[in-house]
């Protein structure tokens, strides 16, 4: 016995079993109704829609000797020849293999003879966008004056590809992507007729991959079956055939990233070069893979959302707890922009490598973070102090670090380059003081890494804090790293020396910031000048 696919077995022979473009059968079913028939009708709409199946069943239902409400009765001679495709009134032609100027002058030669049997001729021309300039001349002639018993259904998915002239000549009809719940409840049935067991969830998946169209959902529910014959289909098996994409290179990524192993993510990156799998969709499916561990994550059952096997939305399930959502968001953030930026570069490899550097080295990006956070914070500072926000009406805050129009001139004497602090605490003055002495008591390393030539002292704008301003970044990391361990030998060192508890940040800076401040001293001394000049 001999296997029918679905879509050929199921193919609707009557208007009422189109499903999802209703707007379409109901004009159509008036139009036949009234007999107001149309000569030149333009189907558009993505693949698998229905527009074939449609200009089948118009075809038919316009020769039917007895139509029932606009619909082919099924059962009438002309009804059965169509649907047997046995009739010389319906001819179908594809302009993707017959796009010349002669395949056209072939049918208008033709078009010139009466029908036979019945009362129209329908032309279907399948794709009619790919006919040639010159063809779609010829056909024009005859769109302008056809013969009363000729009909022509043009059908394309590009209608923006058909001339004005063509496309002024028909009536034209839009068929939509057939939604989710359309195609499934359509597959459900059939499922029904065959009498096959079939899961709601694996219908539902396969609507989803078809994206729109019914004919690729019903192929693919084929292809379904015929793997698993005789047996149930559940969403699992269906996940298997269909392929849903290998996740276990992005489930291996992730564990890299979530252990902070970047000699492993660069492995693995270099796995995949190898195995020549484009780098930019790598990407993307990592995106995609992050953003289904955070709906796990934040979602008490989330598997909805989630395309994935039971078996792989518990090991899903059991990394989402690995990192916060926090976390995972910053990850999407960084591969996202990544995304963006190995579009068009050269340097694709180098730019991934850098982004899971900074992956698993958060300091590494938290530094960059912050550096443009303290730069916004500075120009916000910096404007209230020319005394731009005596306008009172301006949101400084809400116009960001630009929104600084016409307010430059306000005040009236020349401001200093740098910004001081209003004061510097007493308990900097006397770190300042006792620097040297602060200096011999750390560890050897520490001491080499505090030299005025990589590192400068310097305020925070409140003047409470201690700033270490590192042009070296491996200095800055120093103090930083391993829970900030050297930074608290410091600070222990100070408080035993001068007797405070003093707050201290140690930041790296670019050479031009590391100029553009003061030190610690000068701060002091300009400080002392200020306030002595105001009383
Ligand atoms: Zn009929």
């Amino acid at each position: 016995m001999s296997y029918t696919a679905l879509y050929r077995k199921f193919r609707p022979s009557e208007f009422d079993e189109v499903k999802g473009q209703d707007h379409i059968v109901t004009t159509l079913k008036n139009e036949i109704r009234t007999e107001r028939i149309g000569h030149a009708y333009l189907f558009c709409g993505t693949r698998g829609t229905g527009k074939t199946t449609v200009a089948k069943i118009l075809a038919k239902a316009v020769n039917c000797e007895h139509p029932v409400d606009g619909s082919p009765c099924g059962e009438c001679e002309m009804c059965r020849k169509i649907g047997s495709q046995t009739s010389m009134n319906v001819i179908e032609m594809d302009a993707a293999s017959n796009n010349s100027v002669d395949d056209i002058r072939e049918i208008i030669d033709e078009v010139q003879y009466s029908p036979a049997e019945g009362k129209y001729k329908v032309y279907i021309i399948d794709e009619v966008h790919m006919l040639s300039a010159a063809a779609f001349n010829a056909l024009l002639k005859t769109l302008e004056e056809p013969p009363s018993y000729v009909i022509f259904i043009l059908a394309t998915t590009e209608a923006h590809k058909i001339p004005i002239t063509i496309l002024s000549r028909c009536q034209r009809y839009d068929f939509k992507r057939i939604s989710i719940d359309t195609i499934s409840a359509r597959l459900k049935d059939l499922m029904e007729r065959e009498a096959v067991e079939v899961e709601d969830k694996a219908l539902r998946y396969i609507a989803k991959v078809a994206d729109g169209s019914m004919r690729d959902a019903l192929s693919l529910l084929d292809q379904c079956i015929a793997f698993y014959l005789g047996e149930k289909l559940t969403y699992d098996k269906a996940i298997e055939v269909l392929g849903a994409v290998d996740t276990s290179v992005y489930s291996r990524m992730f564990n890299n990233m979530a252990d902070l192993d970047v000699i492993g993510c660069m492995k693995l990156l270099d796995e995949i070069m190898i195995s020549g799998r484009d780098l930019n969709q790598f990407i993307t499916g990592l995106v995609w893979y992050l953003r289904n561990l955070m709906i796990i994550a934040v979602s008490a059952g989330g598997s909805e959302m989630v395309d994935a096997s039971t078996e792989q939305l518990e090991q899903m399930r059991q990394e989402s707890k690995k990192v916060d959502e926090t976390g995972l968001i910053r990850y999407i953030r960084i591969l996202s922009e990544l995304s963006n930026q190995i579009k068009y570069a050269t340097q694709k490899r180098v730019l991934t490598e850098v982004a899971f550097v900074k992956l698993c080295v958060p300091e590494m990006e938290k530094k960059t973070a912050d550096d443009s956070l303290l730069a916004r914070i500075d120009a916000i500072e910096k404007k209230l102090e020319k005394g731009i926000i005596v306008s009172g009406q301006t949101d400084i805050v809400a116009n960001g670090q630009q929104g600084n129009a016409g307010g430059e001139d306000v005040s009236e004497t020349k401001q200093p380059e740098i910004e001081l602090p209003k004061m510097v605490s007493d308990d900097l003055k006397k770190i300042n003081e006792k620097w040297q002495q602060i200096l011999s008591g750390l560890s050897v390393s520490s001491r080499s890494f505090l030299t005025p030539d990589i590192c400068k002292k310097t305020v925070s704008q409140d003047g409470e804090k201690l700033i270490l301003q590192f042009t070296d970044a491996t200095a800055e990391a120093y103090f930083n790293r391993y829970d900030k361990r050297n930074l608290d030998e410091l600070k222990t060192v100070i408080s035993n020396i001068v007797g405070v508890d003093a707050g201290i940040v140690a930041e790296a800076v670019s050479p031009e910031q590391n100029r553009n401040s003061l030190d610690l001293s000068q701060i002091i001394d300009k400080i002392h000048f200020d306030v002595q000049i105001k009383n």
